[in-house]
């Protein structure tokens, strides 16, 4: 089925109501395999898939992070037709945020650490334009990647708060070859900036290792923050924390995860790692 696009809300509607029970992927474009394997999933729950593009200003802090984001529209979608994506919801900002727009969402608590303390307002931005692009959709079942896990537990807690009718399904993150998660961001990493970006999930990985042993957290994340300082990397978090609360953690329980946020040249590396459980 070829793909239709959608620029307004009425078409929108339209579309997703003739497609019958769709999943919904959201995502801001500048699109590659960890958000079509998201594409790929949501097939398996519903009758089809809407994918939505939209760089969403509310949730930048930085102008010039926006400004530069990266942005291809018509390799998007030729990426989402090919990946089985029945309708692509690509509103410019005016059709999001009509003039007058006055109303945000907030989620306390989760949001407070990590990539929230680095970003004030961030999830704010992401609560508004998810709550506002399922009740778009229509969609009963969403999906989204573990890759920015903080941002699922958020979006989780407002769809159980708002009594949202949506499902929301979360898929592993999707990795390089050498292990370093896909990103959008990824692209403006020098060549040299970009091999030495597989020392952050190497790093994860094997602190998840010590930590499933039953380490205490502190000497094994000071450990591994020394490693990624000498891979040239400055750290703005990495913590273990519970899964879901997001809370600290002084060694690993069942749930636990390892959430990092590190600044390699101009990009941030946001990635995070399941500790299993012993
Ligand atoms: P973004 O376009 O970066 O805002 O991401 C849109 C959706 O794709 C979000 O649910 C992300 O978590 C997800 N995503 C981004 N990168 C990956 C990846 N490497 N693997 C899996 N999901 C991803």
């Amino acid at each position: 089925m070829p793909l239709a696009v959608a620029r307004d809300v009425p078409t929108l509607r339209a579309a997703a109501a003739r497609l019958g029970r769709v999943a919904l992927v959201p995502t801001m474009g500048a699109l590659h395999e960890g958000h079509l394997a998201l594409v790929r999933e949501a097939r398996r729950h519903a009758d089809a898939v809407v994918a939505s593009i939209f760089v969403n200003p509310l949730q930048f802090t930085a102008a010039a992070d926006l400004a530069r984001y990266p942005r291809d529209e018509a390799a998007d979608l030729a990426k989402l037709e090919a990946a089985g994506c029945a309708l692509a919801w690509l509103p410019a900002p005016e059709a999001m945020y009509p003039a007058g727009f006055a109303t945000a969402i907030t989620v306390s608590g989760l949001t407070e650490r990590w990539e929230g303390a680095h970003r004030p307002g961030h999830f704010a931005g992401v609560a508004t334009v998810c709550c506002k692009l399922f009740t778009q959709t229509g969609a009963p079942v969403a999906v989204f990647g573990e890759k920015d896990w903080q941002q699922l537990q958020v979006v989780r807690r407002m769809a159980a708060d708002l009594d949202l009718p949506v499902r929301l399904i979360g898929h592993p993150t999707v990795r390089e070859a050498d292990g370093l998660a896909m990103s959008s961001r990824n692209r403006f990493l020098s060549p040299e900036e970009r091999a030495r970006a597989a020392a952050l999930p190497a790093a994860l990985r094997e602190a998840a290792a010590l930590l499933a042993d039953g380490r205490e957290a502190a000497p094994v994340l000071a450990a591994a923050e020394a490693r990624l300082h000498a891979a040239g990397m400055g750290s703005d978090y990495l913590a273990l924390v519970d899964g879901e609360t997001l809370e600290p953690l002084a060694a690993a329980t069942p749930g636990a995860r390892l959430l990092a946020a590190m600044r390699l040249g101009a990009v941030r590396l946001l990635d995070n790692w399941a500790v299993p459980s012993a």
